[in-house]
């Protein structure tokens, strides 16, 4: 191809490529379009991307990957004249966007790089447990923002409960739980912790401190103790950054990769998160460290620890014979008698007689979903 000197080639190249929208891990073929800006068109899909905007992940060649600066949306193609051409007429296709100091983010891509050499070399579970503490607030942020609509997906996305005085009672739950945990170091600033009408008896602590409860749960406790110490208990995983180490366990080096690049919506990791943090569980070691916190935050809150061995030891009971869902409580907690018994010996005998709130204010938490649901106990 020749052009004259000095003037900018504006052929426009067409070719065949797939599009990500960011949120779903379905690629969409499209049509790619590169002229005075990047056109992307396709049966249900018509961005159009200012040249400029445009920043590539890396890849691995001939494959491509580039999308808007900011924006999780992601074209791939492979193509290697559209490749050279985007090169050429998109000046920051290579610029990194950091959220924190550059020395910083340098260090953080060395070690980040040195971890995907590393799990090369060990094996990926040895790996996770030691980068879970490394990865940067932000960034878990970010995946958990990824995350939290996937999961929801996958539940059906169930609708939110927030009845005014149901939510201030979680609120202030929190609240105290959150103050409890201060002597054992702080939880994340950004704690966000809400509550789903749905069927399934579970709560899910996702990277970035975010914590869902389902309302069944809440239905199926018997006292406030019984549905504060499961909320406990998540926070305990988010306090160790369990979800986030067993994302990395899941995604092995893609997400290592996807860290080093700054790309947290790639559709590996999009993939691998439903399986996380769904159904994968976590360790023993991960339960027990969980169960500990949370008998600890309930007593220092003034509740009954123990409460998290008989709502866990009575799904379990109810469980006992039948089929266990994906979604199940004890799937992804698995529940045994030396944790039960572990819980109530750190509770102490007179757990049982503290109340972490009052027969008002779980009455008011029963009805976070409105009126209806709290019928749902079976
Ligand atoms: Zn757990």
């Amino acid at each position: 191809m020749t052009r004259a000197r000095g003037a900018p080639d504006t052929t426009p190249i067409e070719v065949e490529g797939r599009y990500f929208d960011g949120v779903t891990a379905r690629p969409h073929p499209v049509t790619l379009r590169l002229d005075d800006r990047f056109r992307v068109s396709g049966p249900d899909v018509a961005r159009d991307w200012n040249l400029l905007d445009l920043r590539a992940a890396v890849s691995v060649p001939p494959l491509m990957r580039i999308g808007p600066a900011g924006e999780a949306a992601r074209v791939e193609f492979s193509d290697a004249t559209l490749a050279a051409a985007l090169a050429a007429r998109c000046l920051d296709l290579h610029r990194r966007e950091g959220s924190g100091g550059t020395v910083r983010l340098v260090l953080w891509s060395l070690a980040a790089g040195l971890s995907v050499l590393l799990v090369a070399v060990f094996g990926v579970p040895r790996i996770a447990g030691l980068l879970a503490p490394l990865v940067p607030e932000a960034a878990e942020a970010r995946l958990g923002a990824v995350a939290e609509p996937q999961i929801l997906r996958i539940l059906g996305d169930p609708p939110v409960c927030a009845e005014p005085a149901g939510r201030e009672t979680l609120d202030n739950l929190v609240t105290r739980l959150v103050a409890a945990g201060q002597a054992e170091g702080s939880l994340p600033p950004g704690l966000a912790v809400s509550v789903r009408r749905h069927g399934t008896a579970n709560a899910f602590a996702l990277p970035g401190a975010r914590v869902i409860v389902l309302s069944s749960l809440i239905a199926r406790a018997r006292s406030a103790d019984e549905a504060a110490a499961v909320l406990a208990h998540e926070l305990g995983h988010v306090r160790r950054r369990d979800p986030t180490r067993s994302l990395i366990r899941a995604s092995g080096t893609s997400f290592l990769l996807s860290l080093v690049l700054g790309d947290l919506t790639g559709s590996t990791i999009i993939i691998a998160l439903g399986d996380a943090l769904l159904s994968a569980g976590y360790s023993r070691d991960a339960e027990r460290a969980a169960d500990s916190y949370a008998v600890d935050l309930m007593t220092r809150a003034g509740g009954n620890g123990a409460a998290l061995a008989d709502i866990l030891e009575r799904i379990a009971k109810d469980k006992h014979g039948g089929k266990s869902e994906v979604l199940d409580l004890l799937r992804s907690h698995p529940f045994t008698r030396e944790r039960a018994a572990a819980i109530r010996a750190q509770a102490g005998p007179a757990a049982a007689e503290r109340q972490i709130m009052s027969g008002g204010a779980w009455t008011a938490l029963r009805g976070i979903c409105g009126p209806s649901a709290t019928t749902a106990a079976p």
